[in-house]
């Protein structure tokens, strides 16, 4: 079972490198950040506590956020992994995480910190609001964003240094690069 976490600052290119994963290793792919817009376009229960804290550049409660998480998990029949997608972003849901693969008798194999500059961060943020339109991709709620990610979810890299599944990748520069470096780490656990 190949299960990937896929990691980095908000526009690290998490979902892009996600896709091309999924493409070439046949993996199940969990966004939680697609899951939350989808509700929110649904108009669900769910969509509208989750647009409030969205809208705010905040992230959902982890309670919240692990129960959405394992119940996505388990919709997957016959899977050959996963790559998790903008999960987890805090130590709870990483110890999390951990506890719900291990009850499977799995674990993640392996987690790949895109790294991105911070001023290149902004500069494809704001390219992505105005071509993809995403609410939240506007300077106020980026800037908003990028300090949780810094106190909230950085964190993480020494959480996965200590698990011994931590991966630095060069995310930036030639795309194809991007992906052959994230491919050779993934070939090292497969
Ligand atoms: P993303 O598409 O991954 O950038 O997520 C967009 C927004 O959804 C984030 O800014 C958070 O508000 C929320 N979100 C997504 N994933 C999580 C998570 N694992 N924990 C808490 N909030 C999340």
């Amino acid at each position: 079972m190949l299960n990937i976490v896929i990691f980095g600052a908000p526009g690290s290119g998490k979902g892009t490198q996600s896709e091309m994963i999924v493409e070439k290793y046949g993996i199940n792919h969990i966004s939680t950040g697609d899951v939350l817009r989808a509700e929110i376009k649904n108009g669900t229960e769910l969509g509208k506590t989750a647009k409030g804290y969205i809208d705010q550049g905040q992230l959902i409660p982890d309670e919240l956020m692990i129960d959405i998480l394992a119940s996505t998990l388990d919709s997957f029949k016959d899977r050959k992994g996963v790559i998790f997608d903008g999960f987890p972003r805090t130590i709870a849901q990483a110890d999390a995480l951990k506890a719900m693969l291990a009850e499977r008798n799995e674990e993640v194999s392996i987690m790949l910190d895109l790294d991105v500059p911070e001023e290149e961060l902004m500069t494809r943020l704001i390219k992505r609001g105005i071509e993809a339109g995403r609410a939240d991709d506007n300077e106020e709620t980026i800037k908003k964003r990028l300090l949780v990610y810094h106190s909230q979810t950085a964190p993480l890299i020494d959480w996965y240094k200590q698990d011994g599944k931590y991966q630095h990748i060069k995310g930036y520069g030639v795309l194809a690069e991007i992906f052959a470096d994230v491919c050779k780490a993934i070939d090292k656990v497969k």
